[in-house]
């Protein structure tokens, strides 16, 4: 599928975003750790030496000029491949997804001893029209654990949902289920327009909607609610109640999370309950910091060992008959840098 003209303006926005978001009075957070040329014989690049240290680790990878990438090789201190096999969709789904255009990789649990990486160029859709990437920059990112760890969130809030929400309640109801302080930085008004991907790789009018905001301060998450959103599929159209584009967010177009209002199937209908949404918000929110679900219709599992099946992460958040988090997702979603001291 050839991008749309809407593609590669967010692109182009998540770029710009990329490479410079800090505000003259932001600190700078990402330092350039290198920049590598993909090798046109084995489509890669070579391995960049990610340096170990015992503050919290992520890296921010773009795709240069553009395109996407996967992660080919992650090699640990002891020597160990951390990525048995990239192709599988399994327990490595959250280090191997595709990067469309920049991604961030959170260096935590088995890959917290994370040496080397290199990456691979690969076709952005199936059709394998799009542009290869030539080269891949890396950034690196060390920060401390904070004592009171929070997240910094700006509402994208469609008419119809800006009109009912109570924001505060909203976000005292996501912080109770991810037990995380929760700061709302701004609210933006976008109109109530569907919003129809035509794949699940589809990012498309996402990354639109999030192009057109002004540019997010840094270790922000856009939480967008309100539009229904639908999927092409198979079975044709297909609605979700939400959609996290990465896990884990924080780089790249339709940088957010996305939550529809729950009452979508009904023209008209009010927006759903608070509980409803804060739950849901939650749920993606915890995409974005990095957790899959426990388990898959078909069966695959998440790479957490204490996983209950149950919780927030369950993947029908609204069916899921226990809230919080476990021990081993609470740790992972502390790794992400975008939790900080409010
Ligand atoms: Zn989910």
């Amino acid at each position: 599928m050839k991008p749309s003209s809407a593609f590669l303006c967010a692109v182009i926005a998540a770029a710009i975003a990329g490479c410079n978001s800090e505000h003259a009075s932001e600190p700078v957070l990402w330092t350039p750790l290198a920049s590598v040329s993909v090798d046109s014989g084995p489509g890669s690049t070579s391995a960049v030496a990610v340096p170990l240290d015992n503050l919290r680790r992520a890296l921010r990878v773009s795709a240069q000029p553009q395109g996407c990438l996967q992660v080919s090789s992650a090699i640990s201190v002891t020597g160990e491949e951390l990525i048995a096999d990239p192709a599988a969709s399994d327990a490595d789904i959250w280090r191997t997804t595709k990067l469309h255009q920049a991604g961030l990789l959170v260096l935590e649990g088995v890959a917290a001893e994370l040496s080397h990486i290199s990456f691979a160029a690969v076709p952005c859709d199936t059709a394998a029209t799009g542009m290869l990437p030539t080269s891949v920059r890396v950034e690196s990112r060390l920060s401390e654990l904070p004592t009171n760890p929070g997240l910094k969130l700006r509402l994208v809030l469609s008419q119809a949902i800006s009109a009912e929400l109570d924001a505060e309640l909203l976000a005292q109801l996501i912080g109770f289920e991810l037990q995380l302080d929760m700061a709302i930085t701004g609210v933006e008004v976008i109109a109530d327009t569907d919003l129809i991907m035509q794949s699940q790789a589809d990012f498309s009018p996402l990354a639109a909607i999030l192009a057109l905001l002004p540019t997010k301060a840094q270790d922000t998450i856009d939480l967008v609610i309100g539009p229904c959103l639908l999927q092409q599929t198979s079975f044709g159209l297909q609605q979700l109640a939400g959609f996290t584009p990465r896990i884990p967010g924080g780089a790249g177009p339709a940088d957010g999370v996305f939550v529809a209002r729950t009452s979508c199937g009904f023209a008209g209908a009010p927006p759903g309950t608070v509980n409803e949404i804060a739950r849901l918000a939650a749920h993606e929110i915890g995409h974005y910091l990095g957790l899959a679900h426990p388990e898959e219709l078909d069966g695959s599992k998440d790479d957490l060992a204490s996983t209950s099946t149950h919780n927030l992460m369950h993947r029908v958040p609204l069916a899921a008959t226990a809230t919080g988090l476990t021990s081993e997702q609470r740790s992972r979603i502390l790794a992400h840098p975008f939790v900080t001291e409010l």
